[in-house]
């Protein structure tokens, strides 16, 4: 470990003084071998966790967008910005912060590292990153891309350890700033770990959408949506939708089709690219799924498709008669299954979305475009989208509130989190 943080810090001595177009260039060069070998990447995420390669193959195209992205736009984002004062000259600069250690997930496990990575080292950052157990040739993989891309060494390093040495990681005076995506867990041990040594933290952690569907909703459109939205990636994304809160007088129509839909989804291998549902990526995650689902049935709620497990796949599931108090509703769903909830007024089904600790966005439907815009600060989301389901998009900032986290990934927002923002006044 001491050997990878020394690497990193000479790393970063020649790094941050090049100038961007160059880091851009290395980008553009890693974006194109990604590109080359996403057969291969695509294969090794489904190997590794189960996820549909169709699905897989359009999560390291999308690490490409992101490239693209922040390609076009760094030194745009990065440029120092004037500020008027009373000075002669006053503005402000961007400077990267040094050596950062992301802690990453294994759902989206090229993604993920690829959101937190490429505006860090865009911004002058170099980083280490400790991905998650499960997915370590995928996480070999990523480093073996940046070295076949030709990047200096050092800019970007696994680091191959257990969870219970990530503390050390961050204690060590070299480490400038954590990001962790994860469960609630990880990021308060992360989070409190960096606050003894006052360094700055990003969260993005779990995550129980509500998605809401008004009666004068376009129904097809909103069941279509709603499939994707819940039944992607097996249901392990923390932006699924997991709580559908479809208003009264459309219950049951709304119910029917939905059914009807996902009972459709074509499950089997996720080699095969007909798969649409695989399997989950741990037999300990479909079990976990598997208690929730149980209690929450127990406790009264009704299952009218699905709601059985074969080792690690766990059937598409719906359930009906949901309550707040269920773990179906309350807790995070990492799996295949829908909650549904009745609700009366717009205003009910404000209350029961926000009734949920974590804030990472809500999707509501609806063709009353101009009602709905006046009732967004009511969400307690840190993303709200009308007629569509939450994704990320790397033009879009992207991160949540409450037990979801703090911070904010992608977007200008994003390649702003770990650099310092420093002030110049001249007079
Ligand atoms: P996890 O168990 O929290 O693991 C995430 C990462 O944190 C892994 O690298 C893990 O290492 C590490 N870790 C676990 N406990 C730790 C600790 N006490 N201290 C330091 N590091 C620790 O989460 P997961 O099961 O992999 O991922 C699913 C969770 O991630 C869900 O809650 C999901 O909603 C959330 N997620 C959030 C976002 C978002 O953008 N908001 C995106 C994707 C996923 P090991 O694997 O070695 O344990």
């Amino acid at each position: 470990m001491q050997t990878k943080i020394n690497t990193a810090q000479e790393a970063f001595g020649y790094w941050k003084a090049k100038p961007i177009n160059e880091r851009i260039a290395h980008v553009q060069n890693l974006k194109k071998v990604l590109h080359e070998h996403r057969i291969h990447y695509a294969t090794l995420i489904t190997q590794e966790m189960g996820k549909p390669i169709t699905q897989s193959l359009a999560e390291v195209d999308k690490c490409g967008v992101l490239c693209d992205y922040y390609c076009e736009n760094a030194v745009t984002l990065l440029q120092p910005k004037p500020i008027k004062t009373e000075a002669y000259e006053s503005y402000v600069t961007y400077e990267p912060l040094g050596v950062l250690l992301g802690v990453m997930p294994w759902n989206f496990p090229f993604w993920q590292v690829f959101r937190f990575t490429i505006p860090s080292i865009l911004a002058g950052n170099v980083v280490l990153v400790k991905h998650a157990s499960n997915v370590t040739q995928s996480a070999e993989s990523i480093e073996a891309l940046f070295i076949e891309s030709d990047f200096p060494i050092g800019i970007y390093q696994n680091l191959h350890i257990t969870s219970d040495k990530v503390a050390e990681v961050i204690a060590h005076p070299e480490i400038k700033a954590v990001s962790l995506t994860g469960s609630e867990a990880a990021g308060s041990a992360v989070a409190a770990q960096a606050g003894k040594h006052l360094k700055k933290s990003l969260l993005e952690l779990g995550g129980s959408n509500a998605f809401i569907v008004c009666e004068d909703a376009n129904i097809d459109k909103a069941v279509a949506v709603a499939v994707n939205a819940r039944m992607q990636n097996a249901g392990q994304s923390c932006i699924a939708a997991k709580r559908f809160l479809i208003q009264h007088s459309i219950f049951d129509t709304f119910t029917e089709k939905y059914k009807q839909a996902v009972s459709q989804l074509i499950a089997g291998d996720p080699m095969n690219t007909e798969t649409q549902i695989g399997p989950l990526a741990r037999l300990d995650l479909a079990e976990e799924l598997e208690k929730q689902i149980n209690q929450s049935i127990s406790m009264g709620a009704n299952v009218i498709l699905g709601g059985k497990r074969k080792g690690a796949f766990y059937e598409p599931t719906i359930l009906i008669n949901v309550t707040s108090e269920m773990p179906v509703f309350k807790e995070e769903t990492f799996g295949p299954v829908a909650a549904l909830v009745a609700f009366d007024t717009l205003n009910d089904a404000i209350e029961i979305s926000n009734q949920s600790d974590f804030g990472l966005g809500v999707s509501i439907f609806t063709e009353d475009i101009h009602y709905i815009k006046n009732r967004i600060n009511e969400f307690h989301e840190g993303a709200v989208f009308i007629n569509e389901m939450i994704k990320s998009d790397p033009r879009l900032p992207f991160g949540g509130i409450k037990k979801s986290g703090y911070g904010r990934e992608l977007s200008e927002e994003g390649i702003k989190e770990f650099v310092n923002i420093k002030t110049v006044v001249i007079n």
